[in-house]
């Protein structure tokens, strides 16, 4: 778990995002010429242009004529990419829950839905169901592919798992010249995987080194989304399950705040 770091003054990412949007030379977008910063008004002028530049209102996607403060934003940003829980974020920007739980929202519904092709290699394959009975929710369920060597990822919501659903997603997301493992479900024993390989492993005696990566990824999704609502809403899993394929599957966007700043700048 990242700790949270010392964040800098206001100043400091008004005039990060200034340069995110504007360039490092804070170029006029009409006549590019230089710019001066007014950080007292929060804005960019141009002499020669006789004209006002604000980052949240030029090519700002996202951000277009924010309330809030650059700072905010910046923290925002931070505590998504490295999936705080609601609570250290609001505590960190003194922002509402609801407020927080909006961008974080946004943010998600914003991500790009990257296509890496098909999973090949080794692929650890499973089912997983998510929302509890006792917390009167339905169950959904969730089926999921990892390729061992990458990392990448596919998850699907399915409305059971039979033979049918199951060789759908097999087709749909597993290349013909891999090796998919699976558990012994006895859907599995009436779907022809060919040309794949197929391994089966027995859970009940041990061999659990086949199916590390993807009862990992399971937990991790499943310890991310309580930290973030307690418990898991599964009326808002579409979302975030595309946000951990982009996770696992687009790192670089996740890497730092100001990558993923620039990409929230880019799209409107
Ligand atoms: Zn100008």
């Amino acid at each position: 778990m990242k700790r949270v770091p010392y964040f800098f003054s206001n100043l400091t990412y008004w005039r990060r995002f200034n340069r995110l949007v504007f360039g490092d030379s804070l170029l006029c977008p009409k006549c590019n010429l230089a710019m001066s910063e007014n950080y007292k008004l929060r804005y960019l002028w141009c002499k020669y242009c006789r004209k006002k530049y604000r980052y949240t209102s030029f090519k700002a996607g996202l951000f277009y004529s924010t309330k809030l403060s650059s700072k905010q934003l910046y923290q925002l940003i931070w505590c998504y990419l490295n999936k705080k829980s609601i609570d250290t974020t609001r505590s960190l920007t003194k922002l509402s829950y609801p407020t927080v739980e909006r961008w974080i929202a946004r943010f998600r519904d914003h991500l790009p839905e990257t296509d890496v092709g098909k999973l090949n290699g080794l692929v650890q394959m499973d089912e997983s169901f998510f929302g509890r009975v006792r917390h009167k929710q339905d169950q959904v369920i969730v089926v999921g592919a990892i390729e061992a060597e990458t990392g990448r990822i596919k998850l699907e919501l399915v409305p059971n798992r039979s033979s049918k659903t199951l060789s759908n997603f097999i087709d749909g997301h597993i290349s013909h010249k891999a090796t998919v493992i699976t558990d012994k479900w006895r859907a599995y024993d009436e779907i022809s995987m060919f040309p794949r390989e197929h391994l089966s492993v027995n859970h009940s005696i041990g061999e659990f080194r086949f199916s590390n990566k993807i009862e990992g990824l399971w937990s991790e999704i499943k310890k991310h989304i309580r930290r973030m609502y307690q418990k898991i809403l599964t009326n808002k899993l579409k979302p975030i399950l595309n946000e951990w394929q982009e996770r696992h599957n687009n790192p670089r966007l996740f890497e730092s705040a100001d990558t993923f700043t620039s990409y929230l700048f880019q799209i409107s």
